[in-house]
């Protein structure tokens, strides 16, 4: 079976972690710092907090700008539910902004319009939720220049857009939003197992962050209440979780991180081979944001005429582990207990009824892609 994604791990890699497992630290070592300032310099961003996955990031996030009963943050349909989820762990009210057909991104103008409406009707978010979908960047300009208006925080969701540029910056970077949160499970680009972070330019967020993902606690001097208490002495300050990745984790992304540029021009290199060789397909392609490079994560695909189910069907049939990115999360049985229902983003139910996600990592071979190809192209002739 050809899946659709799949991590790369070289014997660097596993030498990597084995060194981690062998020595004092498995946890809260000194590979997590590492790792960090590693993914921080990456970025060209001050601060860059490892964590155990994305979802925490995005909750973190949350939490460290705010969010709370009563608030409203806003995201768009075509994500994975975390996107959404994080500020429903904050008891915040969540809605939904479509997308852009053309790039499946949050639609600049739905949302312009959205926030002129809840401004006049005082229900304006706290916060947006701004998601790279398939690594393809979003308008982060005109989101900010609204945010700015709207005195909104932004959280870019990069689970898939590690190692994208976006205005000639890495995607992390921040200088349009307040926090980028990025995933490291091993469907993603890089990996760490399970894990993900956090990038900010603020020092106050990124100190509520490391607070929130380990339980709440401050050992920081400069933070304690009360101080020269002794060495062993920490606060609780506010309420947390442990939200940590741990050493081993580490270790493995720290290690891959050297690798990531290769990873990134492999899935570019398969992209652009996609878009070559499926442009006289009866297909919607990605439209990558001109002011971007794109970090490609998922090559998803919309088919205009043909039979989603039976062309998904007929792949699987053919050992190619094709799928669909995303069902749309208001569509979700838990987001429809809380009021929405199908019709109301109708982009994004127009984009689902069609998606289909072609196989895109590393290691995926040119003939392995042209047999995809064939396959795709004879499902779409009968
Ligand atoms: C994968 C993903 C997440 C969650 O990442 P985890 O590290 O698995 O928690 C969040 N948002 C998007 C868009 C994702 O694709």
């Amino acid at each position: 079976m050809i899946p659709y994604g799949r991590q790369n791990i070289s014997e660097s890699d596993i030498a990597a972690v084995v060194e981690t497992l062998r020595s004092d630290w498995l946890t809260q070592g000194p590979k997590i710092p590492a790792f960090e300032k590693k993914l921080a310099d990456y970025c060209e961003v001050p601060h860059a907090i490892a964590m155990s996955s994305c979802t925490a990031a995005l909750h973190a996030a949350c939490v460290a700008l705010g969010v709370k009963p009563g608030d409203r943050v806003w995201t768009s349909p075509i994500s994975f539910v975390a996107s959404a989820n994080c500020a429903r762990l904050c008891g915040a009210t969540v809605d939904f902004v479509d997308i852009d057909p053309v790039t499946r991104n949050i639609s600049i103008e739905l949302l312009s319009r959205k926030l002129f409406a809840a401004k006049k009707n005082n229900c304006l978010p706290r916060v947006i939720v701004a998601v790279h979908f398939a690594g393809n960047l979003c308008d982060m300009f005109s989101i900010f220049a609204l945010a700015k208006e709207y005195k909104i925080k932004i959280i870019e969701d990069a689970a898939h857009a590690i190692g994208g540029e976006y205005l000639e910056k890495k995607v992390g970077y921040c200088e349009f939003s307040d926090i980028t949160t990025f995933s490291f499970h091993p469907v993603k680009t890089l990996t760490t197992g399970e894990g993900g972070a956090a990038t900010t330019r603020n020092d106050t967020l990124a100190l509520a962050m490391r607070r929130f993902i380990s339980h709440g606690i401050t050992r920081d001097p400069d933070y304690l209440e009360q101080s020269d208490q002794g060495a062993w002495y920490y606060e609780q300050q506010t309420l947390g979780l442990n939200y940590r990745m741990c050493d081993i984790q580490a270790a493995l992304g720290i290690a891959q991180m050297d690798r990531l540029e290769e990873f990134v021009g492999k899935r570019r290199d398969l992209v652009q081979r996609y878009m070559e060789k499926l442009s006289r397909l009866p297909l919607r392609l990605p439209r990558p944001n001109p002011l971007s490079y794109p970090g490609w994560h998922i090559f998803p695909i919309e088919l205009i005429n043909a039979d989603r189910r039976k062309v998904f069907d007929y792949m699987r049939q053919q050992n190619i582990a094709v799928n669909v990115h995303y069902i749309p999360i208001h569509l979700q049985p838990y987001y429809r207990e809380l009021g929405f229902s199908r019709g109301d983003f109708i982009n994004s139910e127009n984009y689902y009824a069609k998606a289909l996600t072609l196989p895109l990592f590393p290691d995926l071979t040119e003939e392995q892609q042209d047999y995809v190809i064939e396959k795709l192209t004879l499902a779409l002739r009968s």
